[in-house]
């Protein structure tokens, strides 16, 4: 996890922030948003601090936020879960994730599949927790998986299949068939299923379905989502998981002693945005949705072949023939030459699949920005025809 010099390598995400910032580009490379998410749910955060809700919080999260997260997975899923012993209150889903690895992870005989391209911590935290990444790609242009190559990499030796979905960098949302298999496998393997579903309320061209609703999921799987995405509030970093009491107690052991606790007066907040009304979660995903339409109309003009996604931040997109057959080389001069930010694909791959030519000239671009934001960028972009 070291560079070469054995200085801390930073994320591909802080580096071209960065160097956005440091060009004054418009910076559509990491996945965040450029508006405040829901007032209520921001002035509870006030109110909170105000009342005095600034000390620590009991260690698995306050109950009010648990009862208001299994409220959630009964309200939208019909999932039923114990606030008392299935929920954990982690800081961000980035903590959930590395505190279940570390927690269930014995060694390199445990292996975790994991489709590619993948989030860049996934391997880090498998890295971390001293397990196997085994990859399955997702093949292009529809970025689903071949259920054959999912099928021969899990095997006895699985510990976990990792899911995404909705998926990051991609924008896939996997269907029924995919998820009614990865379960079948994992009950075939005794494997563990765990699923980053944080952008649960983004998919917008195809439906959502939580791992955790298919028959003979729920008892092995551990479902990890945040309020980062879903209320616009993504450095308030709350997050969670859910799943049998066990595999929560083992992962709490372990977060116990990365964080401890998190975020108290933003816990008040957050269980209140889980409440709010169907409109609002229906909303952001219309929303979103369009911001996408626009930047990937405008791509299309400026010369990029664009993959449209089905939920989430991003929108992937080719950059061959506008000069970016190198992806990770287009993303580092963007900035400087066009005033905009972007992420290669290859951040998300591993080093000996960065060049495939497949996946080379592929870069992300962010739409959760301003609409204004979005059209000014793509204008930007224009000029690269
Ligand atoms: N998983 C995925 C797929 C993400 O895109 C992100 C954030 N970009 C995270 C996890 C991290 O979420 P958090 O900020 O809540 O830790
Ligand atoms: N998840 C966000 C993205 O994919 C950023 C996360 C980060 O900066 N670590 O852009």
């Amino acid at each position: 996890l070291l560079s070469p010099d054995g200085a801390v390598a930073p994320t591909i995400f802080a580096e071209m922030s960065a160097l956005a910032a440091s060009t004054g580009a418009i910076n559509l490379g990491q996945g965040f948003p450029d508006e405040d998410g829901p007032a209520e749910v921001l002035e509870a955060a006030r109110q909170a601090i105000a009342d005095g809700v600034n000390q620590y919080p009991p260690g698995r999260g306050t109950a009010d936020l648990r009862l208001a997260i299994a409220e959630h997975q009964k309200r939208f899923y019909g999932l039923d879960v114990d606030p008392d012993t299935e929920v954990l209150v982690t800081v961000g889903a980035t903590e959930a994730l590395t505190a279940t690895l570390l927690a269930l992870i014995d060694g390199p005989e445990d292996e975790v599949v994991v489709f590619e391209p993948y989030y860049d911590s996934y391997a880090a935290a498998v890295s971390l927790a001293g397990g196997t990444l085994r990859t399955v790609p997702l093949r292009v242009p529809d970025f689903q998986p071949d259920l054959d190559r999912l099928a021969d990499a899990v095997t006895d030796r699985t510990r976990i299949i990792l899911v995404n979905d909705p998926h990051n960098p991609t924008g896939t949302v996997f269907g029924a068939d995919v998820l009614t298999e990865i379960v079948r496998l994992a009950e075939r393997h005794d494997a563990l299923i765990v699923t980053d579903e944080v952008y649960e309320h983004l998919a917008f061209r195809a439906r959502h379905i939580p791992v955790a609703t298919l028959p003979g999921a729920a008892e092995r799987t551990l479902t990890i989502s945040s309020a980062g995405k879903t209320f616009s509030a993504t450095g308030w970093k709350v997050g969670w998981i859910h799943g049998p009491a066990a595999l929560i107690t083992a992962v709490l052991t372990v977060k116990q002693f990365l964080t401890y606790v998190g975020a108290a007066p933003f816990q008040p907040a957050v269980a209140v945005g889980l409440r709010l009304g169907d409109a609002f979660f229906a909303d952001a995903a219309a929303t979103l949705a369009h911001k996408h339409d626009v930047l990937g109309a405008g791509l299309q003009a400026a010369g990029f072949t664009v993959f449209a996604p089905q939920g989430g931040y991003f929108t992937l997109a080719d950059a061959t023939a506008v000069g970016g057959a190198d992806g990770a080389e287009f993303c580092r001069t963007l900035p400087e030459r066009f005033g905009v930010g972007a992420i290669p694909l290859a951040a998300f791959l591993p080093p000996a699949h960065r060049a495939d030519p497949e996946y080379a000239g592929i870069v992300r671009f962010a739409a959760c920005k301003k609409v204004s934001v979005i059209d000014e960028a793509v204008s930007r972009l224009a000029r690269l025809r």
